[in-house]
């Protein structure tokens, strides 16, 4: 059978360390999903539109990689393409935190889901989306913390 993962985000911008989690996952997983959602909590930057166009640029080479618009539970997202696992990265013991609790219900809503979480590797710790976005909006150089092929025109 075919190892399908799902990695649910916001992606809002796709960083070096989503990069490296879906990188070091496809090693384990015959397909992976990239699946970008908004997430209600957090201050949107870029459209849906957007972010799925920088990370198709990121993966173009790699037909291992899905990218696809997603809203409502992940679980029936995950039903719907018959994936078995939800890949999540981990940095902090705050990111371990949250995730158990929602990988834990996942379970019990799906218990045919098993989520498969990567730590992320040193260097990539402090990255996360917020900070890009906050070094965007105010037309700083986010060059370092995207994917190499990812084009994001100076604000
Ligand atoms: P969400 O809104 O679902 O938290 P994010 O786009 O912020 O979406 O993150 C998606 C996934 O990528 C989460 O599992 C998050 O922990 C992981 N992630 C984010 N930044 C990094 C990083 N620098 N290294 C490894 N994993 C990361």
């Amino acid at each position: 059978m075919e190892k399908i993962a799902v990695f649910p985000g916001s992606f809002d911008p796709f960083t070096v360390g989503h990069e490296s989690i879906v990188n070091r996952a496809s090693k384990l997983f015959d397909k992976i999903i990239i699946a970008v959602g908004l997430n209600p909590k957090k201050d949107a930057l870029f459209t849906l539109e957007e972010r799925k166009n920088f990370i198709k640029q990121v993966f173009e080479d790699n037909p291992k990689i899905e990218i696809v618009h997603f809203e409502g539970l992940t679980v029936e997202f995950c039903k719907s393409v018959g994936a078995s696992y939800i890949l999540r990265g981990l940095r902090t013991s705050a990111d371990f935190e949250f995730e158990r609790a929602i990988a834990q219900v996942n379970k019990s809503m799906y218990n045919d889901i098993e989520t498969v979480f990567l730590l992320t590797i040193t260097e990539h710790t402090p990255i996360n989306s917020s900070i890009v976005r906050d070094i965007y909006r105010h037309g700083g150089d986010i060059s370092k913390f995207v994917p190499l092929k990812m084009k994001i025109s100076k604000k």
